[in-house]
C-alpha cells in the first residue's frame, strides 16, 4: 500500500491529471482506503513530497492505528477533518490539489476560508481513480476470489429452481448465499428480472412469481476483502420459444466479439464497437442502449469505461466487464456479463459460469 502514495505524487506532477499540484488532499473514502488501508467512515489524506498525513476523528483512533499504513502520520481531528488541513500546510506558496468530484461546495468553502492565501487550491480530477484502474497482483487475486464466491453462490441458488419463486426471493437467497460464503455485502442491489421485466436493464426484483419458460436476467456480485465482483447470466425457467433463443444467441455472439477485443492497447470504444456491430447486424441496434462495460475494483463501477465515447485505452492490469444486452420492451431482456483482467497476451476471464443458455427447472 505504501508506494501507492509515491505513485500518486509522481502522477500529480504530470499535467493534466494533477494540474501540477505539489500536495494532494484525498477525501474520497474509497481513495483514502486505497492509499492507506483505512476502512472507516471519516478520513482524509494529505500527501506531499515530505509528508504523508492521515486525518480522522476520535472515533477511529484505534481502528486507524490498526489499519493505516505506517508510512502515514496519524492526525486526530474534529468530525470536520477539513478544519485541520490548514494547520498542516508547509510555509510559502503551494498548490494543493483536491478531488473535485468528491469535495462538496461547502467543504471547499470551509477549506478556502481556513487556508492561508499562499495556498492555491487546484482541482486535481480523478488522479487516484486513474491509478486504481491498473490493478496490482494482490488486487487481482481478491477480485478473482470474489468472482469464485459469487459463481458458487449462484450455482447453489439455481439448485432451488427459478419457476414458481418470486424475483425478490431469488435475489434474497442469492445475497444470503454470498454472505454465508464470506462476502461482506453484495457489490450492488442484485437484479433478478423475469420475462418483460428483464427489458429494464436496472430492474429491481419484484414480489412476482417467475413463470415457466421465461428468460430471467440475474446480475449480481460479491464484495470480498473490499473488492467487488460483477457478473450477469440470463437463464430460462423452462424451455423458451424460438425468438427468445435467437436473441440469446445474438447477445452471446456480441459478448464473445467484445471479449475478443479485450487486450492491451485496444481503445475501449473499439471494444464497445465490436460488440455493438454484432447486435446492429442482428437488427437490434436500438435495443442495446448502454455501454459494453466498466472497470471493477474497490468500486463496482470505476475506470476504465468501455463505451462509444470513451477515451480510455486498455492496459495490462485493468479489470473490466464485458456485458452487452438486448432489451425488447414488453417482451424480454438478455444480458451476458463476464469480468476479465487484461493480461500481456489478451485477457483472462474471471467469471466461470457457462454461457450457453441454461434451462433451469
Ligand atoms: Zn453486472
Ligand atoms: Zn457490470
Amino acid at each position: 500500500v505504501s508506494d501507492r502514495a509515491s505513485r500518486l505524487l509522481q502522477a500529480l506532477s504530470a499535467e493534466p491529471q494533477g494540474r501540477g499540484a505539489e500536495l494532494m488532499l484525498v477525501t474520497s473514502l474509497v481513495n483514502v482506503r486505497y492509499l492507506t488501508g483505512f476502512t472507516g467512515s471519516n478520513g482524509a489524506v494529505l500527501v506531499g513530497p515530505d509528508r504523508r498525513v492521515f486525518l480522522t476523528d476520535f472515533r477511529y483512533v484505534e481502528q486507524s492505528a490498526a489499519e493505516v499504513d505506517p508510512s502515514f502520520e496519524r492526525h486526530i481531528a474534529g468530525r470536520d477533518v477539513f478544519e485541520d488541513v490548514a494547520g498542516l500546510m508547509p510555509p510559502g506558496e503551494v498548490r494543493l490539489g483536491f478531488e473535485d468530484r468528491d469535495l462538496t461546495v461547502h467543504q471547499h468553502a470551509t477549506l478556502r476560508e481556513k487556508l492561508p492565501a499562499t495556498v492555491e487550491l487546484a482541482a486535481a480530477g480523478a488522479a487516484v481513480e486513474a491509478q486504481r484502474a491498473v490493478k496490482e497482483p494482490g488486487e487481482i487475486e481478491r477480485i478473482r476470489a470474489a468472482c469464485e464466491l459469487a459463481d458458487a453462490a449462484l450455482r447453489e441458488i439455481l439448485d432451488g429452481g427459478l419457476a414458481g419463486r418470486t424475483e425478490a426471493e431469488v435475489a434474497l437467497a442469492l445475497e444470503d448465499a454470498m454472505r454465508h460464503r464470506g462476502a461482506s455485502a453484495a457489490s450492488f442491489d442484485t437484479i433478478v428480472a423475469a420475462g418483460p421485466h428483464g427489458a429494464l436493464p436496472h430492474a429491481s426484483p419484484r414480489d412476482v412469481r417467475i413463470s415457466p419458460g421465461q428468460l430471467v436476467v440475474i446480475d449480481w456480485g460479491a464484495v470480498l476483502d473490499g473488492y467487488c465482483s460483477d457478473c450477469t447470466r440470463t437463464f430460462a425457467s423452462g424451455e423458451p420459444d424460438e425468438p427468445a433463443r435467437a436473441i440469446y444467441e445474438l447477445v452471446l455472439d456480441a459478448q464473445l466479439a467484445g471479449l475478443e477485443q479485450l487486450r492491451p492497447g485496444v481503445a475501449c470504444r473499439d471494444a464497445d464497437g465490436a460488440a455493438r456491430r454484432v447486435i446492429e447486424r442482428g437488427g437490434h441496434a436500438e435495443q442495446f442502449g448502454h455501454s459494453l462495460g466498466h472497470g471493477v475494483g474497490l468500486e463496482v463501477h470505476e475506470k476504465p469505461t468501455l463505451s462509444g465515447r470513451s477515451e480510455d485505452v486498455l492496459e495490462v492490469g485493468n479489470v473490466v466487464s464485458c456485458e452487452p444486452g438486448v432489451y425488447v420492451p414488453g417482451e424480454l431482456g438478455v444480458r451476458i456479463e463476464d469480468l476479465c483482467v487484461i493480461t500481456p497476451s489478451g485477457r483472462e476471464v474471471l467469471t466461470h459460469l457457462p454461457k450457453e443458455l441454461v434451462v433451469v427447472g
